[in-house]
């Protein structure tokens, strides 16, 4: 019997993600709403090796917080559908950006595939990345695809299937805020676990997270599911964000988006280097040096 995969294509604004959407599916399409919302709502499938791949265009977002509408939409959707995979569709032009919501990504613990599409862009603006260490430090397949060239299509749907499967055996990375976050983090985590707030579909950590950044859409959740006993986890949450802003004269939020970028710069500083146009090479310069001299 053909087995099912249900996938779901993220990422920031134009990175490329429908242009994937439709090589990926062709004209099997449907545009409908997420539920209770104004959002449109694209899927579509696909068959390959024996599998019929199920797809879904999520909202493009830079982030995953409950800023913005399509943001919530984007998350509840993973959180509640489970997809067995997120595709991350990655503008590889412009890493640094569009990592954010990738480490976003990685934090919700979704199973992950970054597609660094835009490859020929980032190759011919003198970019070079070195995608097979930058997966090895993120602990997420990386596949270079040419959305608008349907190319690594193949290899996206290879990876995809592979990741569903669970065949890869990569080391789950988490992404580390510094000892202050992290000690309050343990301490939230510690009374939602207590006072029930975790469920299947939420880890203790993510949740801490959240309620650390002050989101309310997850305020709003953790209220619901605690009833009376919200204003205990309510009382530990508010002692940490006085305790962090007193300690490092920043809000948790920022504190926190901050190391989300140190994580990014220092995986990217290993695997990543930008060529400037026009630049001569130190062989080059040896040559100059030579035939002055000479001459
Ligand atoms: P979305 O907002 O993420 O859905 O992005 P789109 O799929 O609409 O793509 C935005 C633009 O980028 C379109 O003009 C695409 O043709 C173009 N595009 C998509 N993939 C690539 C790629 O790999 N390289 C280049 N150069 N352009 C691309
Ligand atoms: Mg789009």
């Amino acid at each position: 019997m053909e087995k099912e995969i249900k996938i779901a294509l993220a990422g920031n604004p134009n990175s490329g993600k429908t242009t994937v959407f439709n090589n990926l599916t062709g004209a099997r399409q449907h545009v409908g709403n997420y539920p209770g919302v104004t959002v449109e709502k694209k899927t579509g499938d696909r068959r390959y090796k024996g599998y019929k791949i199920n797809i879904v265009d999520l909202p493009g977002t830079y982030s995953l917080t409950a800023y913005s509408l399509d943001e919530v939409v984007a998350r509840n959707f993973i959180i509640d559908e489970k997809p067995d995979v997120v595709v991350d569709i990655i503008d590889s032009s412009k890493l640094e950006r569009n990592l954010y919501l990738a480490t976003q990504l990685m934090e919700l613990g979704a199973p992950l595939v970054f597609a660094f599409n835009m490859a020929d862009i980032a190759k011919s603006s003198g970019k070079k990345i070195d995608t097979g260490l930058l997966s090895e430090l993120m602990g997420v397949q990386i596949v270079e695809t040419v959305g608008h060239r349907n190319k690594g299509m193949n290899e996206l749907l290879d990876a995809v299937v592979n990741v569903a499967e669970k065949k890869i055996k990569g080391k789950k990375v988490i992404v580390r805020y510094g000892e202050e976050i992290e000690n309050e983090v343990e301490k939230i985590a510690a009374i939602l676990t207590k006072e029930g707030a975790v469920t299947e579909k939420l880890n203790p950590r993510w949740l801490a997270i959240k309620l650390l950044e002050q989101d309310n859409e997850i305020i709003e959740t953790v209220k619901k599911s605690t009833g009376g006993n919200y204003k205990r986890i309510e009382k530990v949450v508010e002692g940490s964000v006085w305790h962090i802003k007193n300690i490092l004269r920043d809000s948790p939020e920022t504190v926190i988006a901050d190391a989300r970028y140190g994580f990014i710069n220092g995986a990217l500083r290993e695997s990543y280097e930008e060529i400037e146009a026009g630049k001569i090479t130190i062989s080059d310069k040896i040559d100059k040096v030579l035939t002055n001299r000479i001459l």
